[in-house]
């Protein structure tokens, strides 16, 4: 019986080995080829030169265990994290690839039977969706696979004048390779709220979408024009932790193994007697996303991917806090990482005490400013007038006490109140205007400090930088 994380990867990749696939190691987090994309958030980014041609590799089918982190960009779970059963900032994406190999057929085909004869999934508990035109998908899933009519839902695009912004309608880019998805839903139960695709439910958790899988069949034109790919293509991808619930005969991902094991540690080290409490979850799942960032060579930094670690990191902070943390506990919770993804993940025990080092750096400064931007966005909230944060508090939180702004949307969110991001942005365009004015003083500055021979320049005579300043100028 296949139960564990690590038995179902593996399983995985065995099945797809014996229909001929290629095993490839996951990818950096970081994307190697692609600089417009913040992390790699799918199995497909690495294979994404292969499919549009450009690379060629010895196989046409492949298969991986690929890490993602969808906490920025394009796809951003963030905000999910605490309040769905089913969503990561880091998860894991198990898929099967056709390089212009098989098609539909065999990829509906490999899918059903993993799912029905290795997991030894219920037939019953499966629905499937097609994009709304895709007959050939539908003739599959009902004549050859033999689901049910009325579980396979069609899903169309989402307004008329959008064409093709549709869950079912997958494209890599305004242009390039595009076409319908098909995917597999497993129904937890009618205990749980939610409804089935398409319904107006179906935000609800009953029905968790496990499978994903693009049919590449089209290559958009600029002007928005489709040919046929000659040679198309696959791409799936299936979420470990949401498959892992399944077996675990638990319903949110985060009742499985790993994250049970995460969750325990956490409560322990932070005193916490709730096991249920959101904050565990939360933090549970920081603390795989930013060790697993660190590991693939990112940084904490003001800006970019580095920021994006940041906010997790603090984010994660600020839960342990609402725990009445003692001390800094986050670095501390890599052990327990590596004791549950330590033997996937060699790198993660190489660099124990790298990813340990910079946690704690993170959180102690920003441990020091952060119980005095929660005085102040106390008392912000005690005058609050109406239901939003104004952009100037957002941006002073930001400024004066290092809260990103989704940090403090995070805590309005648990009271019901919301942010004025525009607001934020104004504020923090204003700054940077002002940072740019300063900037260019400085380069006169040091322009003159560079080519002080000729000029009178003394050096630092005086130990305060206004007193240089006055000493540069007055010459
Ligand atoms: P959802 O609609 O539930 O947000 P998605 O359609 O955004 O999922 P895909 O982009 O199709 O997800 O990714 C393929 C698969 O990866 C999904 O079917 C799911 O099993 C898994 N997955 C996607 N996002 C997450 C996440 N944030 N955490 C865990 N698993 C995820
Ligand atoms: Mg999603
Ligand atoms: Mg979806
Ligand atoms: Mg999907």
């Amino acid at each position: 019986m296949i139960k564990t994380s690590a038995d179902l990867r593996k399983a995985f990749l065995d099945f797809f080995a014996s229909k001929q696939h290629q095993i490839v190691p996951s990818s950096s987090l970081v994307p190697g080829n692609d600089a417009t994309l913040l992390f790699t958030n799918a199995g497909m980014v690495q294979f994404k030169d292969v499919f549009l041609g450009a690379d060629k590799r010895s196989y046409t089918r492949a298969t991986s265990s690929q890490r993602c982190v969808r906490a920025g960009g394009k796809h951003n779970d963030l905000e999910n994290v605490g309040y769905t059963a089913r969503h990561h900032t880091f998860f894991e994406m198990l898929g099967n690839f056709s390089f212009g190999d098989y098609f539909k057929e065999e990829a509906i085909t490999f899918a059903w039977e993993f799912l029905t004869k290795v997991l030894k999934l219920p037939e019953d508990k499966l629905l499937v969706t097609i994009y709304e035109t895709d007959e050939e998908a539908f003739q599959i899933w009902a004549n050859k696979i033999g689901v049910p009519e009325e579980k396979i839902i069609r899903i169309g695009d989402k307004s008329a004048d959008k064409k093709y912004e549709s869950d079912n309608f997958w494209s890599m880019g305004d242009t390039g390779p595009c076409g319908p998805c098909s995917e597999i839903f497993y129904d937890h139960g009618e205990h749980i709220w939610g409804g089935p695709p398409g319904s107006p439910e179906e935000d609800g958790d009953r029905f968790i979408e496990i499978w994903n899988i693009v049919f590449m069949q089209f290559n958009r034109q600029a002007s928005g024009e489709m040919s046929p790919l000659p040679k198309p293509s696959v791409d799936t991808g299936m979420g470990l932790e949401r498959i892992a619930a399944i077996l675990q005969g638990v319903h949110s991902n985060y009742e499985i193994d790993i994250f049970q094991a995460l969750i325990k540690d956490t409560a322990k080290l932070l005193d916490c007697a709730d096991l249920e409490h959101k904050s565990l979850r939360v933090i549970a799942d920081h603390i795989r996303s930013c060790s697993f960032l660190i590991v693939d060579g990112v940084m904490p930094a003001g800006d970019g991917r580095g920021y994006v670690l940041r906010r997790i990191i603090r984010r994660a902070v600020r839960h342990g806090h609402k725990l009445e943390a003692k001390s800094h506990f986050f670095y501390r919770l890599v052990s327990s990482l590596i004791e549950q993804m330590g033997e996937a993940y060699p790198e993660l025990v190489a660099q124990k005490h790298i990813i340990e080092k910079i946690l704690r750096i993170e959180e102690e400064q920003f441990e020091k400013t952060l119980d005095r931007g929660m005085a102040l966005l106390e008392d912000i909230l005690t005058d609050l007038d109406g239901d939003t944060i104004s952009g100037e508090d957002v941006f002073k939180l930001y400024d004066t006490y290092g809260f990103p702004a989704d940090l403090t949307a995070d805590i309005a969110r648990e009271r019901d109140l919301k942010i004025d991001e525009q607001g934020f942005d104004e504020a923090m365009k204003q700054q940077r205007e002002r940072a740019q004015q300063a900037s260019q003083f400085g380069t006169d500055y040091n322009e003159q400090l560079k080519s002080d021979k000729h000029t009178s320049f003394k050096g630092y005579t005086n130990s305060s930088y206004s007193a240089t300043v006055i000493e540069l100028f007055d010459n």
